[in-house]
């Protein structure tokens, strides 16, 4: 082998061990500090997928998906992956979830889905679909890119993605089961303005309801090629729009917002729930 090409395939091999004793570290810190028997763990970018799923075939999808889904995510709104590695927690099922959920990390947030937590990186019940995944790292990016992004916008954006399909390396949100509850509040008329959606408490009583509008505002955003600008635009005015809701205006371009809201209540309307 000529010397430079010896050279080169050391200083790649060199590279390679930098990279894999950060991430061998890393899991080592974890298995010091939990139960660990029974779970894989695989290295996807800036992410260490860890499962106790037995099946190495959906083991497989679930990193696919990771391995996408950031793909997307830098493609289309954020410049930056998470610092360092953030964990990815599949548990198999409800049990694990629960049971090893408390065991490593303590009670979490009350959610039968999962959650992101700054800390613990995602944790979640993977026995209830994909959706959660992308979800959950659609808030990791967020935490990396637009920390003070506004509850609506956070939980707006995460949810589109809970049901979405893949165009190339982009992803499409579309129509889930929060419809049912958006269709039901247009109807008995007990939806917010968006102006209260962007600017009152989005995690009080009546979550639910402002998960569902959030997410079907960011569906027509994107369905009208809205949803960069404003992801981009809300990122940038954050100091003197921190709730995003003059961001909301300009990028739609309204000077009648109760007249905008109508047409928009028509749209989920005819949306057709899923199957
Ligand atoms: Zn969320």
């Amino acid at each position: 082998m000529a010397p430079s090409l010896l050279l080169l395939l050391c200083a790649l091999l060199t590279a390679g061990e930098v990279v894999d004793a950060a991430y061998e570290a890393h899991v080592a810190e974890l298995t010091k500090r939990h139960a660990m028997a029974g779970f894989h763990h695989e290295r996807s970018g800036a992410f260490v997928v860890l499962s106790d799923d037995a099946d190495p075939a959906r083991r497989a999808r679930h990193s696919a998906t990771v391995a996408w889904f950031a793909t997307a995510m830098r493609r289309m709104y954020f410049e930056h992956d998470p610092a360092g590695l953030t964990d990815i927690w599949l548990f198999k099922d409800k049990a694990s979830y629960e049971t090893n959920g408390a065991a490593f990390f303590g009670a979490g947030p009350d959610s039968p889905y999962g959650y992101f937590s700054p800390r613990h990186g995602l944790v979640m019940n993977i026995a209830t679909g994909g959706g959660t995944l992308c979800h959950e790292l659609v808030h990791a990016y967020m935490r990396a890119n637009f920390p003070k992004c506004p509850d609506w916008l956070n939980e707006g954006l995460a949810s589109l993605y809970e049901q979405c399909g893949q165009r190339g390396d982009l992803a499409t949100g579309l129509v889930n089961w929060r419809l049912k509850g958006l269709q039901e509040a247009i109807t008995s008329r007990t939806l917010p303005t968006f102006e209260a959606l962007c600017t009152a408490d989005f995690y009080g009583a009546n979550s639910s309801r402002n998960y569902a509008q959030a997410r079907y505002l960011c569906m027509h955003l994107q369905e009208t090629g809205k949803l960069g600008q404003l992801m981009l635009e809300a990122m940038r005015d954050q100091a003197t729009d921190p709730t995003a809701w003059k961001t909301l205006v300009r990028v739609l371009g309204e000077s009648d917002m109760a007249a905008w809201q109508r047409r928009w209540e028509q749209w989920a309307m005819a949306l057709k729930p899923p199957r």
